[in-house]
């Protein structure tokens, strides 16, 4: 029998919070209920943002809270190359194309198409982005990278469903195995590989939960909508799904969402404000 594999993979590029203390705790509850190994991911492949600093302080909030994970940590910032090898498959099946179009050439070229107001957003809010670069000739392509033009992979979601043909379902722990069907179209053509590196959220995670044999991923209900494109690249991959729970969010007092930018839910705030390890755990009820 297979022992299950979970894992908590935060970014560290601000200090956790409460919603997190929940995450980390509710995997390792799982984890150990299931008689299962529990990992730690450091997803720190934007390294503007994320430093070795909020990476040892992350490290610290979570042992405080007890949470306690196999080491070695798995730091994305250490497997670009991996993420790269992956994104040159997709290249070579022709299911990314580059894009060049910057984010404020993306609304001009949207009003250009007569899509003001009406244009659709993907579950992050962002525009989907027009086709203008998909049509563009191999030739045109070579000429602005051979320019130097920055440019992001994106998945041209038309033909990678083509490509597979069929829907695709993951299952959703809770309640009972039910089986989800996959929405990807409502991400567009989705960025696989952002402009200053040669991956993205979605291409790393997928292919860090594989490498790391993650048999269940315990994530926010913030993330229930990315499973679709990580389903989709599973499937391009030909890589096993592990079963999802996505579970619910910690929320303010006002119903909004925490997040790494405010003070009083941070557990460094509450740490230092005198609360206790068993306070946390009552608060978020683990
Ligand atoms: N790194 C992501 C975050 O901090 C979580 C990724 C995941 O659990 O799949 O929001």
């Amino acid at each position: 029998m297979t022992v299950p594999v979970f894992r908590f993979a935060p970014s560290p590029n601000g200090h956790l919070h409460l919603g997190h203390a929940y995450s980390a705790l509710l995997n390792q509850q799982m984890a150990r209920d299931a008689g299962g190994r529990l990992l730690l991911r450091m997803e720190d492949i934007d390294r503007e943002r994320c430093t070795p600093e909020l990476e040892q302080t992350m490290q610290e909030d979570l042992h405080w809270i007890g949470f306690d994970w196999e080491k070695p940590v798995r730091r994305q910032s250490e497997h670009f190359p991996v993420y790269s090898e992956a994104l040159d498959r997709l290249i070579d099946m022709e299911l990314v194309y580059p894009a060049f179009l910057s984010r404020g050439e993306i609304k001009h070229e949207i009003e250009n198409l007569g899509g003001n107001g009406g244009w659709p957003r993907d579950p992050d809010g962002a525009l989907l982005y027009p086709p203008t670069d998909r049509q563009l000739s191999n030739a045109e392509r070579e000429r602005r990278i051979g320019e130097g033009q920055p440019f992001s992979w994106r998945l041209n979601m038309d033909r990678a469903l083509e490509h597979i043909g069929e829907p695709l379902f993951w299952t959703e722990l809770a309640p009972e195995n039910r089986a989800v069907e996959t929405a990807p179209r409502v991400w567009g053509d989705v960025i696989i590989a952002r402009k200053d590196m040669p991956t993205s959220y979605h291409l790393s995670v997928v292919i860090d939960d594989a490498l790391q044999g993650i048999t269940h991923v315990v994530r926010g209900k913030d993330l229930f909508e990315a499973t679709s494109v990580h389903r989709l690249l599973q499937r391009l991959f030909d890589i096993e799904p592990p079963l999802y729970h996505h579970h619910a969010l910690i929320l303010d007092h006002d119903g909004e969402k925490l997040s790494k930018s405010r003070k009083d839910t941070a557990l460094r705030s509450l740490r230092q404000e005198g609360v206790t390890c068993q306070e946390i755990h009552a608060m978020i009820g683990l």
